[in-house]
């Protein structure tokens, strides 16, 4: 998907006419004129997609050239080829070779079944260009128009003006497919895999939101055009916003990265990350059979302190279990309510090599690397449990702190806040134990947004809890991507908030149009409504 939000009328693709397939055969006399006016074709076409290449740029013209050399690739031709030398004429021998290679790449799955795309457009080129018709394609606008269409050839999308042009929408692709990325490159909000776009005829008006990925047919024409300018306003703001995380009126709140390795970190370091918020360390090690050696951790650990060097960065310790299994973790077999069960620091109670282990390597990678990384427990239910993690942590010199999760550790947040010296609430996990809803579920997603009154209110029972210890607490869920809600949480009293590095502009963008007072004030609205919808059209009510 490519953000952005736009409103203007359908236009679709031109079509191929449907054309009946020959099931006549070729006499052998002529099937090498046959065969040479098949390769004219493919010459034709290919010659035309190599000089839109020329006079395209960068992704795009590279796309371009990749159909080129796709529609002269010798697999194909040459089962074409054989076909025609069998007596099948061209336009069927094209169809039928190509298919058999659409088969093939979509068993193949992932980035080769993407490219099937592709090969549907050298097709229909092909066979346009011997049945005697115009080349399939996109229609030239008079008006900026938003192009729907079932699947759209990346030679289409790379030839798109984006001046009229302004929106694509697809009902088929995946986030990788060349449409999405060309789309990205010509910067033209994009949505794909959009279900009920091919009921949406030319001429109606659609607005299409590229965040939200969804495209609404005939919407009401004074509330789209107010979306758009919302839009693009906060598009341009967030833009400009460098940081530090602060409120307008300057109360400090820092806006931090969420990441899974090194690799993340360093892309992290390129937005204006003040930190690691939440290093996942669990992500690390998905794919392995046995522990990580001390000495490999702390390089994989040293490899997030080195990128963040300076700055402030957040380990969790291993959060195996539930969704996140790991085989080395000696995880209970066949549980029968897991995200309820062994997960989190309950590892360490069975098997606590693992944890010490991990806490070794931790102080390894913040001593060969000179930094001074705090160290957080995730699943944390219990003061007990946080003192215990504690005295471990301190005992290597490092800063111990809890996530909260779990509704317990809200509620006795201050006896936590007795052991540890920072609190980080975990929205993601704090919304489906409050609301005793899975957070994989589809179909209880309403229970787990983190709008909902009721997590936000056990946030700010630990915010306070943070507040008369004296102690930082700070938000890594999911909550804290959502600019909006990011303000809310900063009003409940959350001191720093950790999202996805993508989110990390318009969160800071946002916060910085905002005071203090409005966000405490949109916090005791929130907290005063019976449910997600309410909550959210009360901060928008404050806060905008
Ligand atoms: C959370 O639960 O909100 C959290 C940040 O942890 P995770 O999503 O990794 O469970
Ligand atoms: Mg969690």
């Amino acid at each position: 998907m490519v953000p952005g939000v736009r409103y203007a009328p359908v236009i679709r693709p031109g079509r191929l006419p449907v054309i009946e397939l020959p099931d006549t055969e070729v006499a052998e006399p002529d099937r090498a004129a046959e065969a040479g006016r098949f390769r004219a074709a493919a010459t034709a076409v290919t010659e035309r997609l190599r000089a839109r290449a020329d006079r395209a740029t960068g992704a795009a013209a590279e796309v371009l050239g990749a159909t080129a050399t796709l529609a002269q690739d010798r697999a194909w031709l040459g089962a074409a080829d054989k076909r025609i030398a069998a007596g099948a004429p061209a336009v069927r021998a094209v169809s039928e070779a190509v298919d058999q290679f659409i088969d093939m790449f979509t068993k193949m799955g992932g980035l080769m079944a993407e490219r099937v795309t592709d090969l549907r457009d050298i097709r229909d080129r092909v066979v346009a260009e011997l049945s005697g018709y115009p080349e399939p394609g996109v229609p030239l606008p008079e008006l900026p128009s938003i192009l729907c269409a079932t699947d759209l050839a990346p030679a289409d999308t790379a030839g798109l003006d984006p001046e009229l042009v302004v929106g694509l929408a697809t009902t088929l692709g995946g986030p990788t497919s060349h449409t999405a990325i060309i789309a990205r490159q010509l910067g033209i909000p994009c949505v794909v895999a959009v279900s009920g776009l091919d009921d949406i005829e030319a001429g109606r008006m659609v607005l299409l939101d590229g965040t939200a990925g969804t495209v609404t047919a005939d919407p009401d024409p004074s509330e789209a055009a107010t979306a758009v300018d919302a839009a693009r306003r906060s598009a341009a703001t967030a833009r400009n916003w460098h940081g530090p995380g602060a409120t307008g009126d300057g109360h400090a709140v820092a806006i931090m990265a969420n990441v899974a390795d090194g690799a993340a970190a360093r892309a992290a370091r390129e937005t204006p990350a003040e930190g690691i918020g939440l290093f996942r360390t669990e992500l690390c090690f998905l794919n392995r059979d046995t522990e990580p050696t001390v000495a490999e951790q702390a390089a994989i650990y040293g490899e997030v302190l080195d990128a963040f060097s300076g700055a402030k960065v957040v380990i969790r310790t291993l959060d195996a279990g539930s969704d996140k299994p790991l085989k080395f973790a000696g995880h209970p077999p066949e549980e029968a309510n897991p995200a309820l069960g062994v997960r989190g620091i309950r590892i360490a109670e069975a098997n606590p090599g693992l944890l010490e282990h991990q806490l070794d390597a931790i102080a390894d990678a913040a001593e060969n690397t000179r930094s001074a990384p705090w160290v957080m427990a995730p699943m944390i239910a219990t003061p007990d449990e946080a003192k215990r993690f504690a005295a471990q942590v301190r005992s290597r010199g490092l800063t111990p702190g809890v996530m909260v999760e779990v509704p317990a550790a809200a509620l006795l947040a201050e006896q936590i806040l007795d052991h540890v010296d920072f609190l980080s609430i975990g929205t993601n996990d704090l919304a489906q134990y409050t609301m005793a809803a899975d957070r994989m579920s589809a179909e209880l997603a309403a229970l787990t947004d983190p709008w909902q009154p009721a997590v936000l209110a056990l946030v700010g029972t630990a915010a306070r809890a943070g507040a008369a210890a004296d102690k930082p607490v700070g938000v890594c869920g999911e909550a804290a991507a959502d600019p909006l809600l990011a303000c809310v949480l900063v009003g409940l009293g959350v001191t720093s908030l950790s999202a996805a590095a993508a989110a990390i502009p318009s969160v800071g963008a946002k916060l910085a149009t905002v005071t203090v007072q409005q966000c405490r004030e949109a916090a005791r609205a929130v907290l005063a409504t019976a449910g997600p919808a309410e909550a959210r059209a009360a901060a928008l009510g404050i806060l905008t």
